[in-house]
């Protein structure tokens, strides 16, 4: 879907900086962009939002890697493909052969394909041995995934973007969503707005969906848990659950009741802060509304309680009879553009494609004959693991692609001490990254506009993207790169457009069998399941939920505090999170000027009270100093924040001021999903110079 027109060429494509998945055309004249257009994207109609429209100069970039780099003592020298191949082969074959293939770990990217997911599982398993296989997903949405697999079955948006804009109320918690997801925010703008949509936003932060709302709620960090299983106990004792939903559709009705004993509207407002009447409100929000849809992010996600926060929002959409109609249901916000789809694609330690577990003998067998290898057989490590193996000395080799780990993941201190001890160490991403000056290769890769492939959007929307550019130089795209490092591990593939690896994804994996290239051409998309006649599905559960009985499954769950909750000497709680101008730790948007100039460094936020407290203002530099570690950063005085929360951005121009300087260890306990938003700091002022 390239169209010509005289020296102009516009091309479809799909944006890479977040999970509403946006598709437009760009213009181009040669190698200069020049303009984004949306027209019809099946997502976004004819809207993006900044960094879709113009967010692209990072494309022509002077710090793009052109060339493969090989380590020589403290600086890189250029390599040819062939050389750099070979050299990444025979280093896994040698650390394989001496420790094993579980000495080696694969990390996939959610920025890349699903196509390129899936292979890069399918070199793990199916060429090296090892379900040591993981993506970027670890660090955001694995709670809410765990928390829909164990209630509805299916780790997805139940329903689709447009459902959230037919709801009679939108539920926000943990999300940022006009920053981080704006057009999908657009959207819940505008039914709000026109439409009378109720709107309740429930954050630590005072952002401009808190300020739209009807019902601002501010809960004491990490307690969702407590308020969401307090409202559900309300609206059980009281009988104001769905009944005829519930006998129907539901198991476990008795078991959760009894779960919720403790959570009193009393107790709730003790350890969330939250007055009793303002809870028994939203339940009543709830109750009466024509349908209420939840949409969640990593305020809910990256605490230790992740998953069963998660789990209590997808009980509560139950017990409300939320789930099998058209503007209701559970809508976690995927971050990246392809965090659906990595994970879809089996980049995960304990499923291979479609959630398909690696233990199940059926499913291996399946994927054996069809590979014609045996794999391997028990669960791999995550990517916490991962890091934890290098230090304990198990795991030796390490090939990651597109994700700057060592600025992203939590407690960077600990993560760069883990690639020191690495024995060999691949890194394939589009710029040197900081992670990239740990590497012993580096393999140059061309974004999104460089290539062809799909992605699946936050609401299981799969859409096709279309090489828009040649990739710059001697990068490839991440397939071929793969590709390649599988060949000369002596894999014979040959794949030579990713519409084939999409046709052998369609084989294995039944979420997406009836998905092709064909069905998907220009601005088409599917929503998984796909049956094999091509038929989507926008809305999930119609026909019952993916149980034995067709019945959802209430999930007692159970509240787990917070590790660091403010103290003594780490008096203050340091909340992070996106921006609109940045993706990310900003590796791409940071070398877009037009996005670069608009929001140059990173800074945390103090509140108005805290700041004349300490006799801060705006621009004035302070060191926070947490338990894990210390960052220099610049104050921005705002009423966003209050008390004694801070805010800082996840962006970063150094590695040195990295908000996961100060981020700590600790996980999600059920996923391994670091705790990000859990972290306690004191403020040190600096000298003004
Ligand atoms: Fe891209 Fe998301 Fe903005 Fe759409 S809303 S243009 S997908 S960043």
């Amino acid at each position: 879907h390239a169209v010509r027109e005289g020296s102009i060429e516009r091309t479809k494509t799909v944006c890479t900086y977040c999970g509403v998945g946006c598709s437009f055309e760009v213009w181009t004249k040669g190698r200069h962009i020049l303009k984004v257009e949306p027209t019809h994207g099946p997502a976004n109609g004819v809207s993006t939002c900044v960094k879709g429209k113009f967010g692209w100069d990072y494309v022509a970039a002077k710090e793009r890697l052109t060339t493969p780099l090989i380590r020589e003592g403290a600086t890189f020298r250029k390599a040819t493909w062939n050389e750099a191949l070979a050299f990444v082969a025979r280093r896994l074959r040698e650390l394989a052969a001496e420790s094993g293939p579980d000495a080696l770990g694969f990390i996939a990217s959610s920025k890349c394909t699903n196509e390129e997911a899936f292979l890069m599982q399918k070199l793990a398993r199916s060429v090296i041995g090892t379900n040591n296989v993981d993506n970027c997903s670890r660090y955001c949405q694995s709670p809410a995934t765990m928390g829909l697999w164990r209630t509805v079955g299916y780790g997805g948006d139940s329903g689709s973007i447009s459902d959230i804009e037919a709801a009679g109320l939108v539920i926000a918690i943990g999300t940022n969503t006009a920053e981080s997801h704006p057009v999908l925010a657009t959207r819940v703008k505008r039914a709000h707005k026109l439409r009378g949509q109720r709107l309740v936003v429930v954050d630590v932060r005072e952002h401009e969906m808190a300020r739209r709302a009807d019902l601002f709620v501010r809960p004491t960090p990490g307690t969702d848990f407590v308020w969401l299983s307090a409202i559900a106990k309300y609206i059980l004792d009281e009988q104001l659950e769905d009944k005829a939903f519930l006998e129907q559709h539901v198991n476990g009705l008795d078991e959760f009741r009894a779960s919720l004993a403790p959570w009193t509207l009393e107790r709730a407002q003790d350890i969330t802060g939250v007055p009793a009447e303002t809870l028994k409100r939203l339940a009543h929000e709830i109750v009466d509304a024509d349908g209420t849809c939840v949409l969640w992010a990593m305020g809910v996600t990256q605490q230790r309680g992740g998953s069963e926060t998660s789990t209590a929002i997808s009980n509560l959409l139950l017990v409300t009879g939320n789930y099998m109609r058209p503007g209701a249901g559970s809508y976690p916000l995927r971050g990246h553009n392809n965090v659906q789809g990595a994970s879809d694609m089996g980049a995960m330690p304990n499923f291979v494609g479609g959630y398909q577990r690696v233990d199940d003998p059926e499913v291996r067998a399946k994927f054996e004959a069809a590979w014609n290898v045996s794999l391997p057989t028990t669960k791999g490590l995550d990517n916490h693991e991962m890091v934890h193996a290098i230090h304990d000395g198990k795991l030796r080799g390490l090939y990651l692609k597109g994700e700057d780990m060592g600025l992203v993941d939590a407690n960077v201190n600990v993560v760069e001490a883990a690639f020191e001890k690495l024995d060999f160490f691949v890194v394939q991403d589009v710029f040197f990254s900081h992670t990239a000056s740990f590497a012993d290769v580096v393999l140059p890769a061309s974004p999104s506009l460089e290539k062809d492939g799909t992605f699946t959007n936050t609401e299981r929307r799969i859409q096709r993207l279309y090489e828009v550019l040649a990739p710059l130089g001697e990068s490839r795209p991440d397939w071929r790169i793969i590709q390649g490092v599988a060949n000369a591990l002596g894999a014979n593939w040959q794949y030579e457009h990713p519409g084939e690896i999409m046709a052998e994804i369609a084989s294995l994996v039944p979420l997406y069998a009836g998905v092709t290239y064909e069905r998907l051409a220009g601005f088409a998309s599917l929503q998984w399941p796909v049956a094999h006649d091509g038929t989507d599905t926008p809305l999930l559960f119609t026909n019952g939920f993916p149980f034995p009985d067709g019945k959802a499954q209430l999930y007692p769950a159970r509240f787990i505090e917070p590790l660091e909750p403010p103290d003594d000497t780490f008096d203050l709680h340091l909340n992070n999170g996106r921006m609109l101008e940045h993706f990310h730790e900003g590796n791409m948007t940071f070398k877009t000027e037009g996005i670069a100039s608009r929001a140059p460094d990173t800074f945390v936020e103090v509140g108005l009270e805290l700041a004349e407290e300490r006799g801060l203002e705006s621009g004035r530099f302070v060191r926070l100093v947490s338990r894990h570690g210390a960052v220099k950063v610049r104050v921005l005085v705002t009423n966003r924040v209050s008390g004694n929360i801070l805010y800082m951005p996840m962006n970063a121009r150094s590695a040195e001021d990295a908000v996961n300087r100060l981020t700590g260890s600790h996980t999600d306990l059920s996923t391994h999903t670091p705790a990000y938003k859990d972290v306690a700091v004191r403020m040190e002022l600096l000298p003004v110079k």
